[in-house]
């Protein structure tokens, strides 16, 4: 059998807070905004594992009322996620995902958030795929107001 789950999260940029995407800070004068670190891309991936064990979802594991979690390192509880995974006799294929930002370029820091989810995840970094689109200038990505990212897990 094979199993594939969908991710969602977005987050809103805000002054005096961390940019981190995929488990990498990236230099900005703006971050994201959250109870935790606010990884955005960590979040729609731990959503998309949960999904695809069919586990529920990350605020059912990691509830933002709750203090454990403040400032928590997301990649930390996807790492978490991943042991849940395995521990129902799951492992994974891919991993698919987008980030949805004007600014500042993903690109430059691709190959580093790469590296980093293929650690947390335990898989070859060929089966991470980390893919960037801008707003266009429209909707709440495009003016800057924030950063949304989509994944899809396969698991067997
Ligand atoms: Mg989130």
């Amino acid at each position: 059998m094979s199993y594939v789950g969908i991710g969602y999260d977005s987050h809103r940029l805000g002054p005096g807070r961390r940019l981190v995407i995929g488990g990498v800070q990236i230099p900005y004068e703006r971050g994201l905004e959250g109870h935790s670190d606010a990884d955005v891309l960590a979040h729609a991936i731990t959503d998309a594992l949960l999904g695809a064990a069919g586990l529920g979802d990350i605020g059912e594991h990691f509830p933002d009322s709750d203090e454990r979690w403040r400032d928590a390192d997301s990649i930390a509880l996807l790492g978490a996620v991943v042991a849940m995974v395995r521990a129902r006799g799951l492992s994974l294929v891919n991993i698919d995902c987008t980030v949805l930002m004007q600014e500042p370029k993903l690109a430059p820091h691709r190959g580093a958030i790469k590296g980093r989810l293929a650690q947390a995840l335990e898989l070859e970094p060929e089966r991470v795929n980390v893919k960037a689109s801008t707003g266009e200038g429209i909707g709440f990505v495009g003016r800057g107001e924030g950063v949304a990212a989509l994944a899809v897990a396969s698991l067997v």
